[in-house]
């Protein structure tokens, strides 16, 4: 156990590294050339309210999604665009549209669900897009050296209540930017009864499972 970083002293210390949630609910990013099929030619994405993540917003714009068994709608944008489109849903709206999306982390969207969005000026039929995202921290890299996270690190997170439970399988997300928070969507949160802005423990992995 040579090499210690600050958590992992921490942790063998019996210390404890705490990060806030971020519920996502349903929510979609999409490409300029895609919003331009939705909502009309050189229609712009419009601040509804910033979040967390800087730069980022929740939009004035809504989408419904359509399946061949199921419609959802009034879906929000979250802008800027994206240079790629990305529908992330629960576990639960996919039993809704009776589909069956991929577990992934943001920005992976080759081979996922296909779906189709309903905008006011238009549809579109993707073959790809639509994915359950995975559980993930997002930090800076300098709290990420200071905390001793890679990115792409695999942790778990200690959930405290009368739902308990120790999550697994929470990926740490390492980019400029970013705030330091958890994000879950509304069946993780639900489950195990977690409300925006809880603080959950993490525990880095390599010291449990030794
Ligand atoms: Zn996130």
């Amino acid at each position: 156990m040579e090499n210690l970083n600050y958590l992992g002293k921490k942790i063998k210390e019996g210390g404890k590294m705490k990060v806030s949630v971020g519920i996502s609910s349903r929510h979609l990013h999409v490409t300029k050339e895609h919003l331009e099929i939705l909502f009309g030619k050189d229609f712009e994405l419009e601040v509804e309210r910033p979040i967390n993540q800087i730069g980022q917003f929740a939009s004035k714009s809504f989408v419904t999604l359509k399946s061949e068994k199921g419609i959802i709608e009034h879906v929000r944008i979250l802008g800027p665009t994206r240079p790629y489109t990305q529908i992330e849903i629960s576990k639960t709206d996919a039993y809704k549209l009776k589909i069956d999306p991929p577990v992934r982390m943001s920005g992976d969207v080759k081979g996922s669900q296909p779906i189709t969005l309903i905008g006011p000026k238009g549809t579109l039929e993707l073959k790809e897009g639509c994915i359950i995202a995975d559980r993930h921290i997002h930090m800076l890299p300098k709290q990420a050296l200071m905390y001793g996270f890679t990115d792409d690190e695999e942790v778990m997170v200690k959930v405290p209540g009368e739902k308990a439970c120790i999550m697994d399988c929470v990926k740490i997300r390492v980019a400029d930017n970013s705030y330091f928070e958890m994000h879950i969507d509304n069946d993780d949160a639900n489950a195990n009864l977690i409300k925006n802005g809880d603080l959950l423990t993490i525990i880095k992995k390599d010291f449990t499972s030794k």
